[in-house]
């Protein structure tokens, strides 16, 4: 018999009827064993999540403003306990409650405040499916850097052997000073892989709102076409630029121990959804391109510099300036005579830029160097490029014609992307361009 872990998200968990939906999805297959919840979400559009209102609390707090404080939980209290009154049975949620106030007041700190919503909901799904509760603490540890400590597998494997099943909140662990700390946000999805790695779950399974990955943002293509199967690999690439519906990190844990995900839809169970796996089951002869994401908000700064590529140790000076200040970078094209660097605005905020290019230019002593802003990135992902010629041939063919200047291309070198760097403005055209190119037509899915 196999066994899956299966991870809810804030949608599924909003309300008592969408989580008497989750138990119904739980009960109907007993290899379901190990549960994993977020905090609830929005229930409707407007709606605020509970961990938006719990980091609106650690902000009060850190303020000083006690009354703000109280009126902001009351409305997780007002939450979780209409879910507990809908629910109709008695699960404890005002004590759970209480204590989480008061740790708060009493200096708990803004990590273990913003993990009480899956603290709690991991609680009222545990009562639900009469399930024992097992806190995360007990085994997710992470690094004096704030990473995972891949300890937690060891652990997680010792503390999950004497359940068969659990029901565990997702989103936090403990730091090493022994106090609550979160991963970054939509980290439940880690610990659903984490359990899943720890348990060797012969299948993950991520329920959302949504039947799987499409093959672009449905805000930018209308309709666009499903994708049945997609490879660790493309998933990282997909979801590290802007496609959400996976946290990125979540695949490290399942993928060294190849347990395939599958992403479900809590509304709609019985939809196929997306498997995503270690090698495609697809012929790469059939489909060139998977996928098309894109993100928006990234500078390019070029260096150039005549005979650069014979003197040696250019690019390592420069290079050290952004490591000196813990920038790190997306990408790095370069020519014989230039080099760029791509950087996430994030880094550059507050006159970062004109700091970095300063020092670059002291440092490395370029010919020319200037900055590009306003950068959206595009990635063109899929294994089917590497056996399909012509493919970066139709891709700028795409572009001209619908009259996108691309200031960056780069192609990563096992031939699965090619990203190509254009204006924020144009990015939503540069996806669909490349859209119509390589998925246009009326199949509902990639093949
Ligand atoms: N509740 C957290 C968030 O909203 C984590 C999660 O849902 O995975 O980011």
């Amino acid at each position: 018999m196999g066994l899956k872990v299966c991870k809810f998200g804030g949608t599924s968990m909003a309300s008592a009827q969408t989580i008497t939906a989750v138990a119904n999805i739980i009960n109907a297959d007993e290899e379901r064993r190990y549960v994993v919840v977020s905090a609830p979400g929005k229930r409707y559009s407007g709606d605020i999540k509970v961990t938006d209102l719990l980091y609106q609390c650690a902000d009060e707090i850190e303020a000083g403003n006690l009354v703000a404080f109280k009126e902001t939980f009351q409305k997780i209290r007002a939450r979780f306990t209409s879910i507990e009154t809908e629910i109709g049975k008695e699960l404890h949620i005002e004590a759970g409650l209480d204590e989480a106030e008061n740790a708060i007041l009493n200096g708990a700190g803004r990590d273990y405040c913003a993990s009480r919503g899956e603290f709690l909901a991991a609680k009222i799904m545990a009562a639900v499916l009469d399930v024992p509760f097992v806190d995360a603490t007990e085994f997710v540890r992470f690094t004096p850097d704030g990473s995972l400590d891949e300890k937690t597998f060891e652990i997680a494997a010792e503390v999950l052997k004497e359940y068969p099943r659990a029901v565990i909140p997702g989103f936090y662990g403990l730091g090493v000073d022994g106090k609550v700390k979160t991963f970054s946000r939509g980290g439940g999805d880690i610990s659903g892989s984490i359990v899943a790695r720890s348990v060797m779950a012969s299948l993950y399974e991520n329920w959302t709102d949504v039947s799987g990955f499409y093959a672009c943002d449905p805000r930018i293509v209308n309709s666009p076409k499903w994708i049945p199967e997609l490879t660790y690999q493309e998933l990282r690439e997909l979801s590290y630029m802007g496609a959400n519906v996976l946290h990125s990190e979540s695949i490290f844990p399942v993928r060294s121990a190849g347990i395939p995900i599958r992403i479900c839809n809590t509304f709609s169970p019985k939809d196929k959804g997306t498997y995503i796996v270690k090698n495609s089951t697809r012929d790469m002869r059939d489909y060139v391109v998977t996928g098309v994401a894109g993100k928006k908000g990234f500078t390019s700064i070029t260096l150039e510099k005549s005979l650069m590529n014979s003197e040696v140790g250019f690019v390592e000076k420069v290079l050290s300036v952004i490591g000196r200040r813990k920038i790190s970078f997306e990408h790095l094209p370069s020519g014989i005579d230039t080099m760029s660097l791509v950087i996430d605005n994030e880094y550059l905020k507050d006159n970062a830029l004109e700091d970095l290019m300063a020092e670059m230019k002291a440092v490395a002593q370029p010919d020319k160097i200037y900055a590009h802003e306003n950068i959206a990135l595009v990635a063109t992902v899929g294994h089917g490029m590497a056996k399909n010629v012509g493919t970066s041939a139709r891709l700028f063919k795409a572009l001209s014609q619908a009259g996108i200047n691309v200031n960056m291309i780069d192609q990563g070198s096992s031939e699965l992307n090619i990203i190509v760097g254009v204006e924020n403005e144009d990015c939503a055209d540069c996806i669909r361009a490349i859209y119509e190119e390589f998925l246009g037509g009326d199949e509902n899915e990639v093949f």
